[in-house]
């Protein structure tokens, strides 16, 4: 039996920093869409290509591209015991897909999925007082997880940034849509019996204990 776990959440909620600690916990893969797209797009492979092609154009990838693209790395060797699913599934369509390619792969697969739940204006407060570093990558707040060196990041000591789209207007914005999009998602898994609803406006130990609940045996 393939235990998967799904996460979703609305863009800052805090869910990549979970599955990060959950794939360690359970020796998973953390699957990351936007990451195996870039690996593609870098590689320069066919789907690589066209995706870039897409994306340049200001257009969608394609959601038959990006299913290819997460059957390949299902099928790896490290995925067999499970996997850990972030950015994916984002629609119903995707969804279809998703259970398209675990039924094609076919062994047992048991789907967990957990939605970060948080207030849009909790959200925002947060997005606003996010930096990063744009050398390692790592992710702090000024608020609530501050560097020890102001504005410098603790590996390096590089300049911390603010994301040109980390401001109010465009964070209300990706949350509105994303709960448009994310909603009929929810109600399918909740009918299926397998969504749980996290809390995610809790320190990140908080958080944590609430999805270590929900791990399967
Ligand atoms: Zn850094």
């Amino acid at each position: 039996m393939k235990k998967v776990y799904i996460f979703m959440g609305p863009p800052g909620c805090g869910k990549g920093t979970q599955t990060a600690h959950l794939a360690d916990f359970l020796n998973l893969p953390h699957i990351d869409t936007g990451a195996l797209l870039r690996a593609e797009i870098a590689a320069e492979t066919p789907d690589g290509i066209e995706a870039k092609r897409k994306i340049d154009k200001g257009q969608l990838v394609p959601v038959e591209l990006v299913g290819r693209v997460i059957k390949n790395r299902l099928l790896k060797e490290d995925a067999q015991n499970g996997y850990i699913l972030d950015g994916f599934p984002r629609s119903m369509e995707q969804t279809k897909i998703l259970e398209r390619i675990q039924e094609e792969i076919g062994l047992d697969v048991q789907n967990v999925a957990f939605y970060f739940d948080i207030e849009n204006h909790a959200l925002v407060e947060r997005l606003v007082n996010r930096r990063s570093c744009p050398v390692c990558g790592k992710i702090y707040n000024i608020i609530s997880n501050k560097p020890k060196v102001e504005g410098k990041c603790d590996i390096e000591g590089a300049d911390l940034i603010q994301r040109t789209d980390d401001n109010e207007e465009t964070a209300k914005l990706r949350f509105i849509t994303y709960e448009e999009q994310t909603k009929p998602i929810l109600d399918y898994f909740r009918s299926k019996g397998i969504l749980h609803t996290i809390n995610a406006d809790q320190s990140i130990e908080a958080v944590w204990n609430e999805v270590k609940e929900f791990i399967i045996d």
